[in-house]
């Protein structure tokens, strides 16, 4: 969302890799796990075929990856980021030059594509990005016209580039689940902030309006009844003055809990403003409503609670509106408003219908 970017706090780049998206950083740690393991493979693979310098180059890549893991731990992700490239691009590099093109060592290369954009700016990842394709492109153009160093039979050549290529195949997946994951678990997060009440964790106004007018919809398509209860809590500035804002917020809380527990599942609950709260009570008419209201009222002010050890008490004032089709939200939400007015006219802690 377009808003939600530019709200965004400002951050130097080096701040926002290295103290935030953790679960970066904890991808780096599982492919470190997983590199080092797979060079623990290629040490018994290369001894088998034969090869003992790519076996011990093996070596030299698990205890850098061991260094990694200790950086990553110590929160030198910099360091880290920056040795796990190295290994990368001179195990690639080594095992091509010593035993040809067709190892598909230089495969190990691509993964690092995602991961650079995921893990620095963008203009910072295309210049890394050009620079690995350029590497790439010369370690191919010089695999051309020079012989491997080292070179191993046909067979063990077909075995290291199968093994090869099925590494990169599973961390290419991994790798792909992570981003996928880390983008829906992102939009699951901003569809909550967007749509609820940091205080009470009910829908907030916004969302309860959209909620709203989609039941009217629903009601100006078919022959439904709606209907809406303001809910305003009384003497709610006296919580405040007497207590505390603190307090006042808990009481915010608590009747957050009692409302969510008298409504059904097919009603919305939302916090519609200060110590207001809106209940949208779908195919439900004013006299259902009315019953509802009425039980949210006794369930309130039956609730005898604590707060830091005070006894606290609250009551509040309900006004019932049914929606009649054809007209607007805010018509109907008015005349709720209305109601709610008389039941603080009358007296506080009443339930009022509006029918005018
Ligand atoms: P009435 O019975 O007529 O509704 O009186 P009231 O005191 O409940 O209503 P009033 O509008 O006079 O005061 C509402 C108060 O609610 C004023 C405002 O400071 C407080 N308030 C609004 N939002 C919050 C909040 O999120 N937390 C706390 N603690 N107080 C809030
Ligand atoms: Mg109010
Ligand atoms: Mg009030």
């Amino acid at each position: 969302m377009a808003q939600g970017q530019e709200d965004e706090p400002r951050q130097a780049p080096d701040a926002r890799n290295k103290h935030s998206r953790p679960q970066f950083w904890q991808l780096a740690r599982r492919c470190c796990q997983l590199a080092a393991s797979v060079d623990v493979a290629f040490f018994f693979l290369f001894h088998l075929l034969g090869s003992p310098i790519l076996a011990w180059i093996n070596v030299a890549s698990v205890s850098l990856y061991l260094v990694a893991l200790y950086l990553i731990n110590k929160r030198r992700n910099g360091l880290a980021i920056a040795l796990i490239w190295t290994e990368v691009i001179i195990h690639a590099a080594l095992g091509t030059l010593l035993i040809g093109w067709d190892s598909g060592f230089h495969y190990f290369l691509l993964m690092f594509i995602p991961a650079l954009f995921a893990g620095m700016t963008a203009t910072k990842a295309w210049k890394a990005v050009a620079g690995l394709w350029a590497f790439y492109v010369l370690l191919f153009a010089m695999m051309w016209f020079v012989e491997p160093l080292q070179p191993i039979s046909s067979n063990a050549l077909l075995g290291v580039f199968l093994f090869n290529l099925t590494v990169v195949f599973c961390m290419f997946s991994y790798l792909s689940l992570f981003y996928v994951n880390t983008v829906s678990s992102a939009q699951r997060k901003l569809q909550f902030m967007a749509t609820t009440d940091s205080l009470t964790r009910l829908f907030n106004r916004r969302h309860l309006i959209e909620l709203a007018e989609k039941e009217i919809a629903r009601c100006d398509r078919n022959p439904l009844r709606l209907t809406f209860l303001l809910l305003d809590i009384d003497h709610f500035k006296h919580f405040n003055d007497r207590y505390g804002h603190d307090v006042g917020d808990r009481v915010l809380e608590r009747m957050s809990v009692v409302l969510a527990s008298v409504l059904r599942t097919q009603d919305s609950l939302g916090r519609w403003g200060g110590e207001e709260f809106l209940a949208i009570l779908p195919d439900t008419d004013a006299q259902q409503a009315l019953l509802t209201a009425e039980r949210i009222r006794v369930a309130v002010e039956e609730d005898q609670w604590e707060c830091d050890g005070m006894p606290l008490s609250v009551t509040l004032s309900i006004g019932v509106s049914e929606y009649r089709p054809g007209e607007d939200l805010s018509v109907a939400i008015a005349r709720a408003d209305r109601a709610l007015y008389q039941g603080k006219e009358g007296g506080r802690n009443r339930v009022e219908l509006e029918l005018t």
